[in-house]
């Protein structure tokens, strides 16, 4: 810029460096600096554990990462008639970390069932206001049911009796010697568990009973004793499965049988090893057409057939053999009630199946929109991480469950025995596939602990659930017009007001462990989610995030993350400092409240203004003994004089007109466009958390100025802000975040004038009125 400007800015400068050097001893309200909270924007150094040789200040992989591989040989079988699960395990486990081993932790989730669990102990809270009679038969009538791991054998290698230790859901393998860094070794367990009915406490893995048939519906899980995470964060993961926090899984290679009844539909993890064995020759033919078939889904089993094998009770069985690389977990569904889609999807040069496994009970509803969910879903979270890498993903109806596992899920939605179904159950099906299917990609492959974090796979899926669902409203216009928007409940900013806004007493930081808070639903997953829509949409714009949470994905993908090296990846690759952003939004229970306080009008003056009398006077000063000046002498002050307003700048202040006669051509002059109007509004803060302050001034003519600034504004003051705005229109409004995009508690505060927020009182009166 020209060296005139430069002058002015210096000056003014000047002027203002000394009104705040004689702040200290004799502070003006009008300049009081407010309450100073810097921490807001400090950087997070202390609350990070990172950087480290492991995990990079990047949020990348260190040069010394590792992580552990356990490799799974298991043949199960399935006791229909007695709902039991018997299986035998050869585990080999790969200690890639640096450390000598002494012993080996595995998890027995299912002990969680055991009758001596110690979950039902930990509840305080005294009697409940009211019961289900499930709940109650449960609590104080039936005996609790005997769901725990039977340890029948644990064996090394060559088959001599391997000692162990259960404490509560985990088992310590005592090994004879250290398994050394670099080493690996083999061990077998033998087991049998009695198989819970899902439908009672919503278990994540049991079976449904169908009384009119007398069939069962399983969809087995943690079925098998699984290795726990050892790791450079935790060393051997110690926290127990109680309930709420979820898995902890190393990744490995997983060969399994499972034996069923023959007349049993199933599917599971992995690739299907004997597929000629186990499907029908019609089933083949059908098959192959599906995998050709890109536009819709191919029936494998149709709704007759699965009727007719309903009321068979075969007495021989079948072994279906998968073999899976590279998963965390194993899962499979199984039943003679099964009817079977699939269909393939493009995802970048690779096919993948999508599948559907669901009872005649899931229809119509799960033959039209299950697998188009999943398609959806493949399709929306591949663009936005990277390339789905399995060969499938499976969607099985089980009422009322919402669960996933490596390539399959399960998932609720039912209609109603005459077929008919309500909004809210089809998209309450649709809504919780995207979201279980989602899971594949956190934490199936972006692996992280859900035991210590229930947020970083919860959070980042329910925020790509909201991209899949919005996508699935248009691409799918028989489902959502064109004209209107999937009805997605979590992730718009407006949806979180009730949690964040609500009763602090029981509100947790997101950065809690999931059996430590008091909503998880909110803390986990919708707090998050739009958390992480905001940061999208509002704080660091759509190119920059997508940019960095692929770069999350991509890193961690097959890894085990921890939420630094989310953080840091997401600052790392976009040059958002986001610190204070993860300081509030995850840190804290602060919420978001910013209004507009107030505005003050001003005019320009040639006559120093009573403040600057005083300054000049303290000083001894004379205006000779300052540059030339120019004033903003404010309306409702003893400032003002009746004959500024109206008029131009140059022709109220001699110093300006001057100084432009000095300093400008009269090309440049004639250039000039003088504002007449000059405000000082004054926006508050009174939510913890410092947002962008999102602004739309409205002027007399009707014509409108959107103006975001920083949510850096307020890094010196935490309370309110002034911002001085100059107009050649009269500035008839202000609205902040006119689009409800942070998450604002209270929108009263948000209008200049005031909007007249019609009182609870006044609007039953108008009800009253017009009835
Ligand atoms: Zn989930």
């Amino acid at each position: 810029m020209n060296k005139v400007k430069y002058c002015i800015a210096s000056v003014l400068f000047l002027i203002g460096a000394v009104v705040m050097a004689q702040e200290e001893g004799d502070v003006k309200t009008e300049r009081e600096p407010g309450h100073y909270n810097q921490s807001r924007f400090k950087q997070l150094y202390e609350e990070f554990a990172t950087p480290n040789t492991y995990r990079s200040a990047s949020g990348a992989p260190g040069p010394d990462y590792y992580q552990q591989q356990a490799d799974y040989v298991i043949n199960v079988q399935l006791d229909d008639k007695n709902a039991k699960i018997n299986g035998e395990e050869t585990i080999t486990y790969h200690n890639n970390s640096p450390d000598d081993l002494e012993f080996l932790w595995v998890q027995l989730d299912q002990n969680v069932r055991a009758k001596d669990s110690k979950s039902p102990l930990r509840d305080g809270n005294g009697v409940n206001i009211a019961y289900t009679a499930g709940t109650f038969t449960e609590t104080f009538i039936s005996e609790p049911f005997d769901g725990g791991f039977n340890i029948e054998s644990v064996k090394d290698a060559s088959g001599k009796p391997l000692s162990y230790t259960i404490n509560q859901t985990m088992m310590r393998v005592n090994i004879p010697q250290p398994l050394k860094s670099g080493e690996k070794l083999s061990f077998s367990v033998k087991w049998w568990y009695n198989i819970p009915d899902h439908t009672i406490n919503r278990a994540r893995s049991g079976y449904e009973y169908f009384e009119k048939d007398g069939n069962r519906a399983y969809v087995i899980a943690q079925f098998f004793p699984r290795m726990a995470v050892y790791s450079d964060v935790e060393g051997w993961q110690n926290h127990q499965f109680w309930g709420s926090g979820e898995f902890a899984l190393p990744f490995g290679n997983y060969d399994v049988s499972i034996t069923v009844p023959a007349d049993h539909i199933l599917d599971g993890t992995g690739v299907l090893q004997n597929r000629e064995e186990v499907f029908s020759k019609e089933m083949m033919k059908r098959y192959k057409q599906a995998v050709k078939s890109y536009d819709k889904p191919v029936i494998i089993v149709n709704q007759q057939e699965a009727e007719a094998a309903e009321k068979g009770f075969a007495t021989d069985t079948k072994t279906w053999k998968f073999k899976a690389t590279n998963v965390r977990d194993y899962a499979f569904a199984t039943s003679r009630k099964f009817i079977w889609e699939m269909q393939a999807v493009k995802i970048g040069s690779k096919d993948v199946m999508a599948v559907s496994l669901y009872p005649k009970e899931g229809n119509p509803l799960w033959e039209e929109l299950s697998t188009r969910a999943v398609v959806q879903t493949l399709k929306t979270y591949s663009e936005h991480t990277f390339d789905y890498p399995y060969h499938k993903a499976i969607s099985v109806h089980a009422k009322n469950q919402g669960m996933e596992y490596p390539m399959i899920c399960w998932n609720y939605g039912r209609p109603n025995e005459d077929g008919t179904y309500s909004d809210r159950t089809k998209f309450g099906m649709i809504s919780v596939i995207i979201h279980e299917v989602g899971h594949n990609f956190f934490p199936m492959i972006v692996n992280s602990d859900e035991r210590q974090w229930g947020w970083m796979d919860e959070g980042l899926d329910t925020f790509m659930q909201y991209l899949a669902e919005q996508d699935f409203g248009k691409n799918n216009p028989s489902v959502i017009a064109p004209n209107e928007k999937y009805p997605s409940r979590r992730g718009n900013p407006a949806d979180i007001v009730p949690y964040m806004g609500g009763d602090q007493k029981y509100i947790s930081p997101i950065m809690s462990n999931p059996e430590n808070v008091y909503q998880l639903g909110p803390n986990a997953y919708g707090k998050p989610a739009t958390a992480l829509n905001i940061l999208r949409e509002t704080v660091m714009g759509k190119e920059l995030f997508d940019h960095a949470f692929k770069t999350y994905a991509q890193r961690w993908m097959f890894k085990h993350p921890t939420p630094e090296d989310f953080f840091r990846t997401m600052e790392d690759a976009s040059a958002v400092d986001l610190d204070w952003f993860w300081r509030s939004w995850f840190y804290t229970t602060d919420y978001v409240d910013i209004g507009v306080k107030g505005v003050k009008k001003y005019y320009v003056s040639s006559k120093p203004t009573k403040e600057m009398e005083k300054y000049m006077a303290d000083r001894n000063l004379t205006e000779a003994d300052l540059p030339p000046l120019v004033y903003l002498a404010e309306e409702d002050s003893e400032d003002f004089m009746p004959e500024l307003k109206g008029k131009s700048p140059t022709e109220t202040s001699q110093n300006l007109k001057e100084f432009m006669m000095d300093n400008m051509t009269e090309a440049e002059r004639s250039q000039v466009k003088e504002p007449k109007y000059f405000y000082e509004i004054t926006f508050d803060k009174p939510g913890g958390i410092p947002m962008p302050l999102i602004v739309e001034y409205t002027y007399a003519d009707g014509t409108k100025e959107n103006v975001t600034y920083p949510p850096e504004i307020w890094r010196k003051n935490d309370e309110e802000v002034k911002r001085v705005i100059s107009s050649q229109k009269e500035l008839v409004g202000i609205v902040v975040d006119p689009k409800l995009e942070t998450a604002d508690v209270d929108t009263t505060n948000n209008s200049w004038p005031k909007k007249e927020e019609k009182s609870d009182f006044d609007k039953f009166k108008e009800n009253i009125k017009g009835k």
